[in-house]
């Protein structure tokens, strides 16, 4: 996708604060966060959200929300943690390249 800000930090066409990087996830620190830790996990794949995710995507979709805990732990979310998948722009998305955003370490976005 020549268009998606998600795909260029991907391809590291733009930069990013990145904390996790394989074949086929990256994860980086929210440029606007939300919460003292506020990640984001995105597959490199360009998929628009989760409404375009089939049953081909069933394992990546299992590694992206395994991958929480450990980016938890490893960002001292010994507490616990808010894990949110905006879908659709009535869902609150913005930007249409599937992640998972990861909040945690104190004061969190309302959920409404
Ligand atoms: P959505 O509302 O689509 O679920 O969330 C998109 C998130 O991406 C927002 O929290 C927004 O702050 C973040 N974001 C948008 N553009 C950029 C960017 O260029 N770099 C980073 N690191 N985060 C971005
Ligand atoms: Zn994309």
């Amino acid at each position: 996708m020549t268009d998606c800000i998600f795909c260029k930090i991907a391809a590291g066409e733009l930069p990013s604060k990145k904390v996790f990087e394989n074949d086929e996830l990256l994860v980086f620190h929210d440029i606007y966060p939300a919460a003292p830790v506020h990640l984001l996990i995105i597959p490199k794949l360009h998929i628009a959200s989760l409404v375009e995710c089939e049953a081909q995507h069933e394992g990546l979709l299992g590694r992206m929300l395994l991958l929480a805990p450990e980016l938890a732990r490893k960002h001292g979310l010994n507490d616990g943690f808010r894990t949110t998948i905006n879908t659709g722009r009535g869902g609150g998305q913005e930007v249409f390249h599937l992640h998972v955003h990861v909040f945690g370490g104190g004061k969190m976005p309302h959920l409404s």
